[in-house]
């Protein structure tokens, strides 16, 4: 199994990506998540992306999916696959599709999350994550037990620079412009799209998305 995540941000790609990926027993390939390490470590990766992280543009195509693609090849064959953050234009998407077949995959699923912009916004600004382990937190909708630690390993939460409110409208005009066009691209490819409304409580998301690709794919996830 194959399944993107597609939706603005801070719909909650990475939120609902941890559950759905727990409960099938998937791998998950977080694009943004990996530059940010790329861009911790310092590596050339890490240098060559920062400047367009930091104002909410895309990072060039041919670095993505050189990075994807290492990802994809040191994946167990037989383990199911979630993309969050990537495909994120559709040369993105058309790469994808390239690679794919090298290693006996194809895109079996897309889920498409929506919400109206102002609560993206507000969900960006109150946004923390683990730099550890990852975790994703929200002051406002889903607050650690001791304010800015994380939950699993006490990490001090940060805040990313690109979720301030003026970035994340950027990022919102990036990926009405250069994102949402894989949508038609993925209905008109024959993928599953299954589209989820994102604006409702994180468990109730999670239910919504989780049927949805049970009835669409016949799978069956551990219980929660
Ligand atoms: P969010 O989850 O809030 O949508 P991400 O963590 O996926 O944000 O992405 C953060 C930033 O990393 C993006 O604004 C962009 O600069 C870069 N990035 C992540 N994935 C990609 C990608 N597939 N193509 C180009 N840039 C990317
Ligand atoms: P994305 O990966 O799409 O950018 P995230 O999963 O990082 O989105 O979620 C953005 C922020 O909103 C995080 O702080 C997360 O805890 C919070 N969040 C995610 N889903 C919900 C929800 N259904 N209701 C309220 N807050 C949410
Ligand atoms: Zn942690």
């Amino acid at each position: 199994m194959v399944v993107v995540l597609l939706g603005p941000p801070g719909v909650g790609k990475g939120t609902q990506g941890a559950v759905l990926a727990e409960t099938f027993g998937w791998d998950r390939i977080i694009t943004g998540d990996l530059l940010r390490a790329a861009r911790r470590e310092g590596s050339r990766l890490g240098r060559q992306a920062q400047a367009y992280m930091d104002r909410g543009d895309l990072v060039p195509d041919e670095l993505i999916v050189a990075m994807v693609r290492e990802r994809l090849e040191g994946l167990d064959a037989g383990i199911g696959v979630l993309f969050d953050g990537f495909p994120r234009n559709v040369a993105q998407g058309e790469a994808l599709e390239a690679v794919l077949p090298e290693v006996d995959r194809q895109v079996d699923g897309v889920l498409l999350f929506t919400a109206p912009d102002d609560v993206l916004v507000k969900r960006g600004s109150g946004r923390r994550n683990c730099p550890d382990c990852g975790r994703l937190y929200n002051v406002y909708f889903d607050p650690p037990r001791t304010e800015g630690e994380c939950d699993d390993c006490g990490e001090a939460l940060v805040h990313r620079s690109d979720d301030e409110p003026e970035t994340v409208r950027h990022r919102l005009d990036v990926y009405r412009e250069q994102t949402e066009p894989l949508v038609r691209y993925y209905r008109e490819s024959g993928a599953v799209v299954l589209e989820i409304d994102g604006d409702q409580s994180i468990d109730d998301v999670t239910q919504a998305a989780r049927r949805a690709l049970e009835d669409a794919f016949d799978l069956e996830g551990d219980a929660a």
